[in-house]
């Protein structure tokens, strides 16, 4: 193990913080802190937001509403945008609500996981900075997978994780802080302690962590990165993204299954897909042909099972996992 105080730790953080920068689209750091994906929301909520203040947490699945659950627990005065899942979040009905609460900070998710659904990010930033809102974005399952522009659309916070697009290992949360989050912090009164930003950007410009770094994690991220930054290139992992959705789509839908999540170019992170019996399938899946899909989240977890086409994956993927479909009992399958 590379101890992480060591001389040999320190060139490793200086080239994943700078490759991280590119990834993200942002000139910001990119704080990296042990802890999964939402440790790094919860970071976002104590860093920005105070107890009582007013934030708007835009919804239309699973994650969506984590955001507003977990504002509640801070002590937040939470409104809600809220959309049936799967539903596109709008830019007339954001800039109307941020009318009505006076809202400073909105919560969004770029890629919503449980649905995939991929919103206009853009065009909800556009709204958010309007209004002067920090925004603050869950990113976790786009930032490598589909377009993020941070820096040229104007988010505020954007969240990510090392283990969905950037093809690594669970471990790492990440966070990239705006000049306007960094002074909303100033006047922030949560408190915090191991989240606290402050304590990891002094010891993340020395290349260091304040706290133990979860160093395999880092030391595999820095290879993801230039697999995707270098190698590949963000433009082409992009549109291998989309391929990968395009392909599983079709196929789900030649095979007389109907997709759940939207049938379109933007949903290129997973692909639900109605079943008749969703636990049953996904089992068959994985012990019959070792594929792994996985059910719906919440109240859609009976009749839907998503296939996962984000990270270190191939339309050729997509071919097994249709093939392994195809060749299971039709009872499970919900055929049109
Ligand atoms: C996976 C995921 C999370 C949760 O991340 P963890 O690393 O499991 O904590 C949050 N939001 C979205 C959109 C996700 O895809």
């Amino acid at each position: 193990m590379v101890h992480h105080r060591s001389r040999a730790f320190k060139p490793i953080m200086l080239s994943v913080r700078t490759l991280l920068r590119e990834a993200f689209r942002t000139k910001n750091e990119v704080l990296m802190m042990a802890g999964t994906g939402t440790g790094a929301c919860e970071s976002a909520i104590v860093n920005v937001l105070s107890p009582g203040e007013t934030v708007l947490c835009v919804s239309a699945g699973h994650f969506g509403e984590t955001w507003a659950r977990m504002a509640r627990h801070f002590g937040c005065d939470v409104h809600c945008l809220s959309y049936m899942w799967g539903k596109q979040p709008d830019p007339i009905e954001l800039n109307a609500k941020l009318l009505e609460t006076g809202a400073k900070v909105v919560t969004l998710v770029h890629s919503e996981t449980s649905t995939g659904a991929v919103c206009d990010l853009e065009a909800l930033l556009r709204v958010c900075n309007k209004h002067g809102a920090v925004s603050i974005v869950d990113a976790i399952s786009s930032v490598g997978a589909v377009p993020l522009e941070t820096d040229r659309w104007g988010a505020d916070v954007v969240v990510g994780a090392s283990q969905k697009g950037l093809m690594t290992p669970p471990g790492l949360g990440l966070v990239s802080v705006s000049e306007r989050a960094w002074a909303k912090r100033e006047q922030s009164t949560m408190p915090r302690f191991y989240w606290d930003w402050n304590e990891l950007a002094q010891f993340q410009e020395r290349n260091d962590t304040p706290f133990t770094a979860a160093v395999p994690t880092i030391v595999g991220l820095e290879t993801a990165l230039r697999l995707l930054l270098d190698d590949e290139g963000l433009g082409a992992a992009h549109r291998r993204h989309s391929e990968m959705g395009e392909a599983c789509r079709q196929g789900v839908k030649a095979l007389g299954m109907r997709v759940w999540s939207p049938d379109d170019p933007s949903s290129a992170v997973l692909t639900a897909v109605e079943v008749g019996d969703a636990d049953q399938f996904v089992e068959h899946l994985e012990t019959r042909f070792g594929v792994i899909v996985a059910p719906g989240h919440g109240g859609l977890g009976k009749t839907m099972f998503r296939i996962g086409h984000i990270g270190y994956m191939t339309p050729m993927d997509i071919r097994v996992v249709l093939d392994a479909i195809l060749k299971s009992p039709s009872r499970n399958r919900r055929i049109r």
